[in-house]
């Protein structure tokens, strides 16, 4: 066996979140066992994932047509807009279940230290929906965190200027925390709290 081709693969699994050296290497080893035809499935599907997946045109959010789910979806209420980092939180908020609007994912946050500016970011993209659809909320659900609130402050100040509400989610969310760590009650809450930042 090359041991190379073990250590790559070791190596290949800790990108995953949650997996250290331990769970790497037992994930390898449990291939063992996988048939051939298991071993292409996986690859293949791995394949597939990479290849298919692309960004919704409305929202920015993982698609694997041109536009996601959520902006195809006629029952969702095309007046409201929750701005989110990453598709990740638009799950974490779908969990919820008390959200009916649309979303729109920002691919990160402004951050001189990491050299990402909001042109950086999916904000034109966002302005612009404002004046195509009927939007009359905009509500911003970012980090509370140095990066988080200088965003949320950033695009507030364009958004104030159209005219429509904007609002920030924010009670009982801790600084620093990753919206798509916190538990659901505290996610309900905060947006059921959210408050208006004119
Ligand atoms: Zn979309």
């Amino acid at each position: 066996m090359d041991s190379l081709i073990i250590k790559n693969l070791i190596e290949s699994f800790k990108k995953l979140p949650s997996i250290g050296d331990k769970s790497a290497e037992r994930i390898v080893f449990s291939l063992l066992e996988f048939t051939s035809d298991d071993i292409t499935n996986f690859s293949n599907n791995l394949l597939a994932f990479r290849e298919k997946i692309g960004r919704c045109e409305i929202c920015n959010n993982i698609t694997f047509d041109n536009n996601c789910e959520i902006c195809t979806d006629l029952d969702r209420n095309k007046s409201k807009i929750l701005v989110v980092e990453k598709p990740k939180d638009v799950v974490s908020f779908e969990r919820i279940g008390n959200y009916n609007g649309l979303y729109h994912v920002l691919g990160g946050v402004i951050s001189p230290y990491s050299g990402i500016g909001p042109n950086d970011l999916s904000i034109e993209a966002l302005i612009k929906r404002i004046d195509i659809d009927n939007v009359n909320e905009v509500i911003l659900a970012l980090k509370p965190n140095i990066e988080g609130e200088t965003t949320m402050q950033y695009i507030g100040n364009i958004l104030l200027k159209t005219g429509i509400k904007v609002t920030k989610i924010a009670t009982g969310i801790p600084v620093g925390a990753d919206i798509d760590y916190l538990d659901q009650m505290t996610l309900e809450l905060a947006f059921e709290e959210r408050k208006s930042i004119s």
